[in-house]
């Protein structure tokens, strides 16, 4: 199944006309996650044709509001309209007390089950390991506590070769009993599935980085990665400014593009000061050419 990532919001601070605060959809190992939910959040997914009923996991990066004052009315609209199946939800500390401080007051009784788990986490911790799908959160340093997370996708399977299937004259059903590592006896024959199958594993993997100091140390977390989404809130020559609010610059996301080995750089949460963000782009690719700029509305695919 392919594994994809929808902007659906890129810009920090207050919502603009430019663009919408951060959100992002990843779909990924047959799951669909919610990354971040600004405000206006629930319009962006209307507009993209997203149903929030889809979302199985959501991982909030940090309480400032531009990145999960979305999540209450979409809870809210989820409770309305009846939602059942469980949902998780990852976040920073206090996000627990938040949301069911909101559900509470407002007499919100959702009749699906919400499991919020808080993370508290100085080092990098693996916090989700389910069937293919494994997410680490990695510690970032802004001015309340944030995490960035890493997404990995381990696929196994079998991959079935055709030829000397038909060679052996062996038919739909006995494929199917070798995808699942079963032997057959077909004829008072015995066939070994591993005679006609060969492993077949992939690997994809997805970083999200947001509202940080440049942190060069996180390399070391995810040394290669498919796809890194990297805040840029500035260009480098407000790098003063970037310290000071605890942001990083394009030119930086682009120097941890270089040391994590990314395939592809996608930059984002971009200040309002930028209505173009081509200088932001040009930046990057100075040093990391494989540079792409967020938007709303924008897919990527992960290979
Ligand atoms: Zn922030």
């Amino acid at each position: 199944m392919e594994s994809k990532l929808t902007i659906l919001g890129c810009g920090s601070a207050a919502p603009s006309l430019l663009r919408a605060n951060t959100a992002q959809i990843l779909e990924m190992a047959g799951k669909v996650i919610l990354i971040d939910c600004g405000e206006g959040t629930q319009w962006q997914m209307l507009k993209r044709k997203i149903s929030a009923f889809k979302i199985d996991i959501i991982f909030i990066s940090h309480l400032h509001g531009d990145h999960y004052l979305g999540l209450p009315g979409l809870l809210n609209t989820l409770s309305l309209y009846g939602r059942q199946k469980p949902l998780k939800i990852f976040g920073p500390k206090g996000i627990k007390s938040l949301l069911f401080h909101n559900f509470k007051e407002a007499e919100i009784f959702p009749n699906y089950k919400v499991s919020v788990i808080e993370i508290n986490a100085k080092k990098k911790r693996k916090i989700y390991n389910e069937e293919e799908l494994s997410v680490i959160a990695i510690p970032l340093q802004h001015r309340v506590p944030c995490y960035g997370y890493h997404f990995e996708q381990n696929h196994n399977s079998l991959k079935i070769n055709k030829e000397k299937c038909d060679n052996a004259s062996l038919g739909f059903d006995a494929i199917k009993e070798f995808k699942n590592a079963n032997d057959i006896v077909s004829g008072g024959i015995k066939y070994s599935y591993k005679d006609y199958t060969s492993p077949y594993h992939f690997r994809k993997t997805y970083t999200f980085i947001t509202d940080t100091l440049f942190l060069p140390q996180l390399a070391s977390i995810f040394p290669e990665t498919d796809i890194l989404y990297h805040e840029s809130t500035y260009l480098n020559n407000l790098l003063d400014k970037a310290v000071t609010t605890f942001h990083s610059t394009a030119l930086q996301a682009a120097e941890m593009a270089k040391l994590c080995n990314a395939r592809l750089l996608v930059l984002g949460h971009f200040s309002s000061r930028y209505p173009h963000t081509d200088e932001l782009l040009a930046e990057a690719k100075t040093i990391f050419p494989n540079t792409e700029l967020a938007d709303d509305g924008k897919i990527f695919i992960i290979k």
